[in-house]
């Protein structure tokens, strides 16, 4: 035979350099989500004609972007060959692998030969992996789909194993979830109500109602905590549980965050004209917010243009979530906010506890302590004693305490023999539209001195340095 030409077989290499090129990952070499697509498509016809069933395992790599964000380019590479090198070893000859999208892996498997110990096996591998050169550890989510009992298509079972991870993901499960059509029924819900949820917005639906923050020793009022309240027209009130986490997973959350942030600057405004300074009001920051790079300016822009009156103060509610994720740009946003002179409370408290060391020297004012620990807390020791040391901590960090979802008395009188400032819950007022706040506010005095209230606070007595507000107690003169 006679050899090639030079020049004809270098054209032949580039083609053929082009068209891998064009059908593989460069950074992992593996079939890219086109390519993959075709072949699956054979497997299942081929799996058809043999009655046998395939296995659709998707795997999502979670902390792709905070690796991107460490360590750039290089770091994100890191992590999905990491990923890309533990899965390979599990496909056998016949069985395709693919890097799917930039941080999910796909894999068809033969359902003859796996089991779903040893799908949770690939999974757990996964996530076991030590990067090279770093401390990190892949975070994967993974879903299955089965064909055919699960889907007859090859899109749909693609579609089923993602929505299946998807399931993974929120509940932090470290095993391959099994798809059920639930899940799809789940995601037409979620997307019905994000998309009225946009309406409501666009139309302002949605509405702030106030609950107030009551001193333990004295009685008075300190501030309020802003709640959204979603009355749908059809559907009737939506709960925050439903719909802030619908809003968290699209870009709504910001606008919620302005809203809310809005109307309760507004509404300050309209209890100062009617005589009432309502001392800290209070609204609530999801970690998406407060990651948003404008979002100290946000707070800035909109105190600018509905200024508080000099004895209110602007208290911003966030969770221990984004110090655990990001602790840098946690402190950063903080910083920004004390020095546009808000406020910052840690909401939830104890309930993704971070640990004393990362709270120390952080410019948080106080520490709201997580109803689930609030509960019962007269009837339980160990209740009390989680309490007693979250109050104690505070102390030390120099953070005042507000007790959440106060319920009863007895609870009210464990907290204040706890040494907690401040509590927050239906036994003083269930959250209420603006109006009615104006008038609880005006009736509380009386009220705290009364029914099931009595002797419970103290009167509390003049220092001249301080004057004694009718509605809000001690203020400095
Ligand atoms: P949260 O910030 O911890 O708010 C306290 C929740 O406890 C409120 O639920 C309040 O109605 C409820 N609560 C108050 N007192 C009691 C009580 O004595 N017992 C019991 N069992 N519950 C009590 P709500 O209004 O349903 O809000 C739920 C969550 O939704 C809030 O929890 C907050 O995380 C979120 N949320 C509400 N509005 C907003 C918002 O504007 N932005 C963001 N990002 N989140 C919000
Ligand atoms: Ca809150
Ligand atoms: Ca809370």
């Amino acid at each position: 035979m006679n050899p090639l030409p030079h020049q004809t077989l270098e054209a032949e290499f580039r083609t053929q350099l082009q068209d891998y090129g064009l059908r593989h990952d460069p950074v992992t070499s593996l079939p890219n989500h086109t390519y993959f697509r075709k072949l699956v498509k054979t497997m299942l016809a081929e799996a058809a004609n043999l009655n046998q069933e395939v296995a659709l395992l998707w795997i999502d790599v979670l902390n792709l972007r905070r690796e991107y964000s460490i360590g750039g380019d290089e770091g994100a590479e890191r992590l999905i060959c990491t990923v890309a090198d533990s899965l390979r070893p599990w496909v056998e000859s016949g069985e395709l692998i693919c890097r799917y999208s930039d941080r999910c892996f796909v894999l068809a498997l033969k359902r003859s030969e796996i089991t779903d110990a040893r799908l949770n096996l690939i999974v757990e591998e996964a996530s076991h992996l030590h990067m090279r050169g770093s401390e990190g550890k892949p975070e994967v989510a993974a879903g299955v789909a089965f064909f055919p009992s699960d889907a007859e298509s090859s899109d749909e079972l693609i579609r089923f194993a993602s929505l299946a991870a998807v399931s993974a993901s929120r509940t932090r499960s470290r095993i391959a979830i099994r798809f059920n059509p639930e899940m799809n029924a789940t995601l037409m819900h979620e997307r019905n109500l994000e998309k009225d949820l946009r309406i409501a917005l666009q139309e302002q639906h949605l509405t702030l109602a106030y609950q107030p923050q009551i001193d333990l020793m004295t009685g008075n009022i300190l501030g309020v905590e802003g709640l959204t309240r979603w009355n749908h027209p059809i559907r009737g009130p939506i709960s925050p549980a439903q719909f802030i986490p619908v809003a968290e997973r699209s870009n709504l959350i910001h606008e919620i965050f302005t809203h809310s942030l809005r109307q309760a600057l507004r509404d300050a405004a309209a209890w100062r004209a009617a005589g009432i300074d309502v001392p800290s009001v209070a609204v609530n920051a999801s970690p998406a917010n407060v990651r948003q790079e404008d979002f100290v300016e946000t707070v800035e822009r909109e105190l600018t243009a509905y200024p508080l009156g000099p004895r209110t103060q602007l208290d911003i509610e966030v969770t221990e979530s984004l110090l655990m994720d990001d602790e840098a740009l946690f402190v950063q946003r903080l910083k920004g906010l004390r020095s546009a002179g808000v406020n910052v409370s840690l909401d939830d408290f104890g309930t993704r506890y971070t640990g004393f060391n990362a709270l120390k020297g952080l410019p948080l004012n106080t520490m709201k302590i997580d109803k689930c620990f609030v509960h019962g807390v007269n009837r339980s020791a160990q209740a009390q004693s989680l309490c007693q040391t979250i109050v104690v901590m505070a102390r030390q960090l120099n953070m005042v305490t507000i007790a959440e979802g106060v319920e009863d008395v007895g609870e009210l009188r464990a907290l204040k023999n706890i040494g907690c400032n401040a509590g927050q819950g239906y036994l003083f007022q269930r959250p209420i539209p603006s109006e009615h706040l104006m008038e609880f506010v005006h009736n509380w005095p009386e009220i705290k001195r009364s029914g099931h209230f009595v002797d419970t606070f103290l009167d509390v007595e003049v220092d001249p340095a301080y004057e004694i507000d009718p509605l809000f107690g001690v203020i400095p003169a």
